[in-house]
């Protein structure tokens, strides 16, 4: 080898290992937790932040296993899941009063770099937000109760000198009424994103819920659609009744209401690849592509107008997304603007509790059209 290709090669080594310096300095300084862990699992690298965020001694620790040093539970099965595209959130080893977010990225020939944040101070504020929310719907409701029930005694009563009156009274207890309604809805959020456990599971049977669901969507309907429900009565879920109720009203009503007259909802309940699968389908006005990935966020509404004209909080798809979540899905939404919309959820297989048979069958409980056509 030439001089002038070694002195070419110590200054391209100098140059690596200063950008190697400097990688590490940086990473050093960065406040998360950052650990380097091989590809059998042994961590080969951490910087200062892991030391107090997640206990890690740097004479001791060197080389074990990451999830000797971790202990928590949920990490460990997180860990070895292998999904890692989700972070996941857990008490700091270190100090239980803080919370990490704890993110996984593979890289290279199977290794990973585990990365862990402070969330404390956000959960600490989201708490806040959510029990501000809360306190103030709950203090809202009794006043509310109170004017909307004078409302109706004054409504309700025959003396003639109110009769100018009777529009702006009927107004008052629709906006009333409208409010209340709202307030419920936070409530109910509130509820459900209080209680991340799953209290209270049971054996629901689906089929019956949605057969009441059915009967209230045609009482607010009103004779104008045509809406069918089949169902598999035999598929029973793990579950929480009176939340399931909720999301599979909301999604009703909401075909319902936006769905001109004449058109069409049909509900279907039944067993698909070892999964449940709920969906209803309307032949209603349609949502743009642009607005499906923003419905479930609170009170984000397509058409405001339409929404309050047809009674609507904006709180509907926001409970169905946390319900469903809490029961282990996910909400898919289908809809091309005029050609009507399906919005459906697959429950998985361990949410399912009572099958008595194995077949795939499909109940059409009221008026039989033919074969039941899955969306
Ligand atoms: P809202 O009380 O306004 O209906 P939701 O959270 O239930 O609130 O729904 C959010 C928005 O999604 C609605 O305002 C409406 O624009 C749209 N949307 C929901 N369901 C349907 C549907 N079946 N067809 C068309 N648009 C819908």
């Amino acid at each position: 080898m030439s001089e002038d290709k070694r002195v070419r090669g110590r200054k391209g080594k100098r140059k690596l290992s200063r950008l190697l310096n400097g990688f590490r300095e940086s990473t050093n300084a960065l406040p998360d937790a950052t650990i380097i862990v091989n590809a059998k699992g042994r961590m080969e690298w951490w910087n200062e932040a892991s030391k107090s965020l997640l206990k890690l001694d740097p004479q001791r620790d060197k080389g074990r296993k990451v999830e000797a040093l971790i202990g928590d539970a949920v990490f460990r099965s997180y860990l070895a899941n292998g999904d890692y595209s989700r972070p996941l959130q857990m008490p700091s080893p270190s100090n239980d009063n803080i919370t990490l977010e704890v993110r996984i990225v593979p890289y290279g020939k199977g290794k990973r770099l585990l990365q862990a944040r402070d969330i404390t101070r956000l959960q600490q504020l989201e708490t806040v937000r959510r029990d501000f929310v809360a306190n103030v719907s709950h203090e809202m409701r009794t006043p509310l109760t109170v004017i909307h029930g004078y409302l109706e005694t004054i409504r309700e009563s025959s003396d003639t000198t109110l009769n100018p009156w009777r529009h702006v009274l009927a107004q008052m207890s629709q906006q009333t009424d409208r409010m209340r309604r709202i307030v419920e809805d936070l409530l109910m959020l509130s509820r459900l994103e209080a209680n991340t456990q799953t209290k209270g599971q049971e054996e629901v049977n689906v089929a019956a819920i949605l057969e009441a669901v059915k009967d209230e969507a045609e009482g607010l309907s009103g004779g104008r659609h045509r809406i069918h429900l089949h169902a598999d009565e035999k598929l029973w879920l793990c579950g929480i009744a009176g939340e399931l109720e909720s999301a599979f009203s909301n999604l009703a009503f909401n075909a319902v209401r936006y769905t001109p007259e004449g058109g069409s909802v049909e509900m279907y309940w039944s067993l698909s690849d070892g999964r449940a699968r709920f969906a209803i389908r309307d032949s209603g006005i349609g949502i743009g592509a642009e607005h499906i990935p923003r419905l479930t966020e609170r009170f984000y509404r397509v058409d405001v107008g339409r929404s309050r004209q047809s009674g609507g909080t904006g709180l509907g798809l926001a409970i169905v997304k946390h319900v469903l979540t809490r029961h282990g899905c996910h909400l898919d939404i289908e809809s091309m603007p005029g050609s009507g919309s399906t919005f459906s959820c697959e429950f998985p297989e361990y949410r399912i509790c009572r099958v008595e048979s194995k077949r795939n069958e499909t109940f059409a409980i009221h008026r039989p059209t033919g074969a039941v056509n899955q969306p």
